[in-house]
């Protein structure tokens, strides 16, 4: 195109734009949504609050959905391989959207929204040896002592990494809209701030001996480390292996000898097993916790911020006592 003919486009089309200004913007955001795929529920609402309106978010694993257990189909290659960005956990939570992403002819960049945070092992604290057990049991992948926890979500702080992350990650693809979502992203990281100063003064008012609970699958390390309260758990960081008779008995023992205050049911898991440990150990049903899932939308927690409230909630009712 010769000098010309460009200028006189460019004044042609700044003429339209005058002329409806409104309309053609409202068109172009829509027209030009980028299409963002995430592996799990609590990662589609946080690139949602960052992306807001610019972005199209698709989830592979649901609200309610365990994302341990997730048997992708071939149409998910298909989805991850056309979108304009694909945005993941890491810490080896959701490796399958590597593999999907591969399959599906994905060119783009692989956004690890955890990238920086300080990360936990898996054998924490507990004095269980389930996790090892576990992690042997994953992906015939040694489990050696490196072996990472990837439930980052549990932690507010790690979370606002995650949204800074995002925000680099979206302005990169998208850079028209990088202004919006550094807004967004700010605006999101003040409620994260908030939330989190709230969990931390919610809990620091109870006696260390009512801070420990039991939950179905390892899922609350960085809860625990971040806000102070001891969970322990009957199977380990990857919810779909099966506990070892061995081992229930063994926190059963623990249970009634730390008089631990109550046991949680988890959304993405069967609650059988918690139910037997209730009732052998004589602790209390605290209610469910949201570990690795969002609620659906008509739940009480179908974003991330009402899903942390919500596990507050419970926890703080049921560590309270009986005063
Ligand atoms: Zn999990």
């Amino acid at each position: 195109m010769t000098k010309p003919h460009a200028l006189a486009l460019r004044h042609g089309l700044r003429a339209l734009a005058t002329a409806c200004a409104a309309a053609l913007i409202s068109t172009a955001v829509h027209a030009q949504a980028l299409e963002v795929t995430t592996s799990f529920s609590i990662l589609g609402d946080l690139v949602g609050q960052v992306g807001g309106e610019r972005v199209k978010v698709r989830t592979l694993v649901g609200a309610d959905e365990d994302a341990h257990a997730f048997q992708p189909r071939p149409s998910d290659a298909r989805n991850v391989g056309g979108a304009a960005l694909v945005v993941v956990n890491g810490l080896g939570f959701d490796d399958w959207m590597v593999r999907l992403a591969r399959s599906g002819g994905y060119k783009g960049e692989m956004v690890v929204a955890s990238a920086g945070i300080d990360t936990l092992a898996m054998t924490t604290d507990d004095h269980h040896d389930h996790d090892h057990d576990h992690g042997h049991g994953d992906d015939g992948d040694k489990a050696d002592s490196k072996a990472v926890d990837p439930h980052a979500w549990q932690d507010v702080g790690n979370v606002r990494r995650y949204v800074a992350n995002i925000a680099d990650a979206l302005a990169k693809a998208d850079p028209a809209g990088a202004t919006a979502y550094r807004a967004n992203a700010e605006r999101y990281d003040g409620e994260l701030k908030a939330l989190d100063t709230e969990i931390r003064a919610a809990f620091a008012a109870l006696p260390a001996e009512r801070r420990k609970v039991v939950s179905s699958h390892a899922a609350f390390g960085y809860f625990g480390r971040a806000y102070g309260i001891r969970f322990l758990s009957p199977v380990g960081v990857s919810n779909n292996a099966e506990p070892t008779a061995q081992g229930v008995a063994r926190l059963i023992r623990q249970l009634k000898a730390e008089k631990v205050p109550a046991v949680f049911i988890e959304n993405v898991a069967d609650s059988r097993l918690i139910e037997r440990i209730r009732s052998e150990s004589g602790a209390q049903i605290g209610g469910t916790l949201y570990s690795d899932a969002l609620s659906k939308a008509d739940g009480p927690a179908p974003s991330y911020v009402q899903m942390m409230r919500a596990n507050l909630d419970a926890l703080r009712q049921a560590l309270r006592g009986a005063d």
